[in-house]
């Protein structure tokens, strides 16, 4: 450990997750890596943390700054109060933000800082009255297209599990995009957490705060309305036709910007940019299903069989987790969007369809571990069932989650099948899944149902998990389809430069839905690019 000129001590150590529970033991931690006297240290301060569980016992490394009650003042505190969204003045100019997804809503708040006002429309509801719609879909199979838990205010990231890992490099954005959550009510640990997350629980809530901020410096959020048209002169944007899903009216706007933050769902955005002719790109995802376990066997293999408290431990030791990938004859097999203590949720956005993907709450303390278990799908395999041109990918993403609609009896329920009698290629008999997905399932042989293209590479994949995870065949593991949203089937090219679209100056894609982003923090830094980009040319 280093000490700088104000005597605060900084340094990597490594603790049980009892000692870091506690400043009390972490200091005597500190005191004995740096050979001090009890009474040396008077602090500890947790600056990163990561679970170090490759071998037992499972300990934390962890990054702290130490030191005297003299030097307490300088410990490293976020700086939220560089963090501001100031009133716009008179007569700003303003710019189209589609979407209120994190790319929309961080565009919105980059425009802000900059003196822009966004004018941001969603098609969906407010987070409290998507929740209705969520308990519809659940309930009684009732799909809204404009509402669910791909559309609404948040976008895709309001009811998900909200983690927030990213590869990106550049850490400083990264760490200022975080700061935005945190300024917004967000916990604080997320800032110091290897692999943050928030919750379904809090999410809403620091999203509602988000557009707050927005609409108190003077941005315009309209539910409700969706962008179903935009017109041009001269190759340029220049204004938007407006639907309010609700009245059935239409309104004419007009902007020289429009930010496309609409998620990769949204398919009636592509096929719009598709009729105008303006080009696109089919994209390689990925497409499979969701595999749920016990999570006491999850986290019994991950922490070599290291006691949780009946799942209710995440302070000391979160549910365990787990990243699985291998490649099947050239083709790519990997574990996707893992929500340990979590629920499989329904996602469709249209009625004849099924489409999963996972949520946990912040404590994750559900008695389920869900991940998907996705092959990667390049243009090989929909050219070879029948699909092509730029919605090709896209096409074929649609026929698997309609396959699956009908293999379950056409409502929200879900295909199922266990995990043993998936690889033993046997049909699974009995009573619907023991499964955390809510609207129901019903028993198939998944290879009836999905593509052989999928089906064989997961079964092998599943095969060479069970290596890595000794017993992930398990007895009480349930597969259920598809888990088909992984990103967006589409690309919707833009400049390196001035990341406009090439065919017209003015629409900007944005965020996962363009093919820019793969999760919520990605999204989000997305959205702040395209706006300092428009900034910088207003
Ligand atoms: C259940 C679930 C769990 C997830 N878990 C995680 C996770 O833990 N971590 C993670 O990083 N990612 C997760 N994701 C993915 C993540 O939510 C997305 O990557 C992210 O939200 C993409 O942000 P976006 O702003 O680009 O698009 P979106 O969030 O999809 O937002 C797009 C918005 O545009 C609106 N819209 C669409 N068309 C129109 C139109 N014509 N007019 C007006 N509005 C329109 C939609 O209603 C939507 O609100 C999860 C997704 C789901 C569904």
């Amino acid at each position: 450990m280093e000490q700088n000129d104000l005597g605060v001590f900084k340094g990597q150590i490594r603790a049980t997750p009892d000692q870091a529970l506690s400043e009390e033991q972490l200091i005597e931690v500190v005191e004995q890596k740096l050979g001090l006297q009890k009474g040396g240290i008077s602090w500890v301060h947790i600056l990163k943390r990561s679970i170090d569980a490759r071998n037992a016992p499972v300990m934390l490394q962890l990054v702290v700054e130490a030191g005297s009650e003299d030097n307490l003042k300088h410990r490293s505190l976020p700086q939220l109060d560089a963090i501001s969204f100031p009133k716009l003045p008179d007569g700003a100019s303003h710019v189209l933000v589609v979407g209120s997804g994190p790319a929309g809503l961080y565009a919105a708040l980059e425009l802000i800082r900059n003196g822009i006002k966004p004018i941001v429309v969603e098609r969906g509801k407010m987070v409290r009255e998507r929740r209705r719609d969520l308990a519809a879909l659940t309930k009684d199979h009732i799909v809204n297209p404009e509402s669910n838990y791909c559309f609404g205010e948040g976008g895709a990231g309001t009811y998900s599990d909200g983690k927030l890992y990213t590869r990106a490099k550049k850490r400083g954005h990264v760490m200022e995009s975080l700061l935005w959550l945190v300024a917004h009510g967000a916990d604080p640990d997320i800032l110091v957490d290897a692999h943050p997350h928030i919750g379904t629980n809090r999410l809403p809530v620091i999203i509602s705060k988000m557009r707050e901020s927005i609409e108190n410096a003077g941005g315009d959020v309209r539910f409700n309305t969706k962008l179903t048209d935009f017109n041009s002169k001269s190759g340029a944007v220049s204004g938007a036709t407006l639907l309010n899903v609700k009245t059935g009216a239409t309104q004419e706007i007009e902007c020289k910007q429009i930010v496309l933050a609409t998620g990769h769902s949204a398919r009636d955005i592509f096929y719009l940019l598709y009729d105008k002719g303006l080009s696109l790109e089919a994209k390689e995802f990925a497409l499979g299903v969701r595999v749920e376990h016990p999570q006491s066997f999850i986290d019994s293999r991950q922490y070599h069989g290291e006691e949780r408290v009946n799942n209710l431990d995440e302070e000391r030791l979160p549910a365990a987790s787990y990243t699985l990938v291998c490649q099947i004859k050239g083709r790519g097999v990997h574990s996707f969007c893992m929500c340990p203590g979590g629920i499989i949720a329904p996602c469709a956005t249209e009625q004849q369809e099924i489409v999963t993907n996972g949520w946990s709450p912040s404590k994750r303390n559900n008695p389920y571990a869900n991940s998907g278990m996705v092959v990667t799908i390049d243009e090989d395999v929909w050219t070879k069932a029948g699909y092509s041109g730029p919605l090709g990918a896209l096409e074929y993403q649609r026929s698997v989650e309609k396959a699956c609609w009908k293999a379950a009896g056409e409502t929200q329920r879900a295909p199922a099948q266990r995990l043993t009698d998936f690889v033993a290629n046997r049909p699974s008999s009995g009573p619907e899944a023991d499964c955390s997905y809510h609207p129901g399932t019903t028993f198939v042989n998944l290879h009836d149902v999905l593509p052989r293209e999928i089906a064989e590479p997961l079964k092998k994949g599943f095969l060479e998990f069970d290596r890595k995870i000794r017993g992930f065949i398990h007895k009480d593991a349930i597969l259920v389809a598809p888990e088909s949203r992984t990103s967006s089937p589409v690309r919707i090219p833009r400049d390196k430069e001035s990341l406009e679209h090439p065919d017209l100056v003015g629409l900007y894609p944005c965020g996962e839905g363009g093919g820019y982003a793969g999760g919520i923090l990605s999204a989000a830094m997305d959205g702040r690019r395209v706006a300092a980009q428009i900034a910088s040319i207003l």
